[in-house]
């Protein structure tokens, strides 16, 4: 007779109150808890050894841009990529899918393209846009776990930006409904083409400065005060900005902010002439603004790190003409974010503690997702990753699964090896192994 209970154990089981050698229970689904010691015969013992056992990573930053520009990437393919990466929970962006996600018909379409193809669970994003302030209760009701908004042009037509009186309307409707707004945040009056030659890195680097990135945290830090309503900054990459972070947390304004993998891993000195790959917005910086974000993620000013996933064609990266100026800009790097942020972790001595910290349990905890996501506890989804944070590997594009191979972390060695992702109890990836049926299944919070 199969025995419904399993016990993993490994040396370093990284749960919220610190790295334990033990056991973790799972019954179906879920963990039933933790054990020093099981009786075996009750059930079926996964000795891990020395491989380190994480929680499922939460990724709530990607743009699958599914459906309507699926050649992009698609729910298949990014999710498979997330299975190998060690993600077992992926929040879509409300955007570059058509249509984006900013009424209730849309996400219901959404929802319909995604339901049935994905490795492993899903969650979206609703999206703020002038005008729309009509849908957004109705949109939580049918499961949208918060919202973003652009303070700058978002790329697509489909997006229109916000203004500070179309936030000052939907704010005070998210609050009520207790859901966070994510912002896109860059603000000028004055968003023209780049000046110099635009195959050079630093001729984009210069016309996306910092000061767009403060300006607008500063504004969004006054319209959270104002509207009580949580507000969360997504991909932040200028380090000016910590210090008004900073004291807007000190005031305990909830208020939170991400980085990504790419603005940890890369500096602007070392990208090359026509390297395309490399741009999104806002822009990787220096060297130096690299390490004071990474102090900020040891410290916790930096909340959560997330993939910022935003592929798109190879032809819209526009690499032959190596041109920043008209190249498509978003990063694809979802299958490596975990290795890339464990690289840089190791490298600077923080523990798999701020590891699962930073990309499980804080991503849940925004999303709304926490009852059942993001940490090792009795109660939470059997949603595991067994990882060997000693082994090292050079990236190759054959390993990728997103959609196109086109990634910065091409080429380059990272510390880390998912060796398996687990889902609700069932294995979603193991290294070496075959695909699997997809098994995921989407999520709703609970607040
Ligand atoms: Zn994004």
């Amino acid at each position: 007779m199969k025995s419904a209970r399993t016990f993993y154990r490994s040396q370093r089981v990284v749960t919220p109150d610190g790295i334990r050698d033990t056991h973790v229970v799972v019954e179906g689904e879920t963990i039933v808890g933790l054990s020093e010691t099981v009786d075996a015969r009750s059930g079926t013992l996964v000795d891990l050894g020395d491989a380190a056992l994480l929680p499922g990573i939460v990724d709530c930053h990607a743009h699958v841009n599914e459906p309507g520009r699926t050649e992009w990437e698609g729910f298949t393919t990014a999710t498979s990529a997330a299975a190998a990466g060690g993600i077992t929970t992926l929040v879509d962006m409300p955007l570059n899918s058509i249509p984006a996600t900013t009424s209730r018909e849309a996400l219901a379409t959404k929802a319909a393209a995604a339901a049935g193809q994905c490795a492993v669970d899903y969650g979206f994003w609703g999206g703020v846009v002038p005008g729309n302030q009509g849908e957004l209760l109705p949109m939580v009701e049918a499961g949208a776990l918060g919202f973003k908004a652009f303070l700058i042009h978002s790329g697509v037509d489909e997006f229109p930006m916000s203004r500070r009186e179309d936030l000052a309307r939907a704010m005070p409707l998210l609050a009520q409904a207790g859901v966070p707004l994510l912002v896109h945040a860059e603000k000028t009056d004055h968003e023209g083409e780049p000046e110099g030659d635009p195959r050079r890195y630093e001729t984009y680097l210069r016309s996306r400065p910092q000061s767009w990135e403060v300006e607008a945290i500063r504004m969004m830090i006054d319209l959270c005060r104002e509207h009580r309503c949580r507000v969360h900054v997504v991909h932040l990459s200028a380090a000016d900005a910590l210090e008004d972070i900073r004291r807007a947390k000190e005031e305990g304004l909830p208020f939170t902010v991400e980085t990504c993998p790419h603005y940890l891993s890369f500096a602007a000195e070392e990208i090359p002439d026509g390297a395309t790959f490399f741009k999104c917005a806002p822009p990787i910086r220096e060297a130096e603004n690299r390490e004071r974000l990474w102090e900020a993620v040891e410290s916790g000013l930096i909340d959560l790190v997330v993939s910022d996933h935003s592929p798109c064609t190879p032809a819209l990266k526009k690499l032959e003409a190596g041109d920043f100026a008209h190249a498509w800009g978003g990063i694809a790097g979802l299958q490596l974010s975990v290795a890339a942020v464990w690289s840089g972790m190791r490298a600077r001595g923080m523990g798999l503690d701020v590891l699962a910290e930073r990309m499980a349990r804080r991503p849940a905890l925004l999303a709304g997702l926490s009852a059942r996501k993001g940490s090792i506890e009795k109660g939470k989804d059997a949603d595991l990753l067994v990882f060997d944070p000693d082994a090292t590997h050079a990236v190759t594009a054959e390993e990728i699964r997103h959609r196109h191979k086109v990634s910065p972390y091409v080429g380059k060695t990272l510390h880390g090896r998912v060796v398996r992702t687990i889902l609700r109890g069932e294995t979603v990836f193991e290294a070496g192994g075959a695909e699997r049926a997809p098994s995921g299944q989407r999520v709703f919070a609970r607040r």
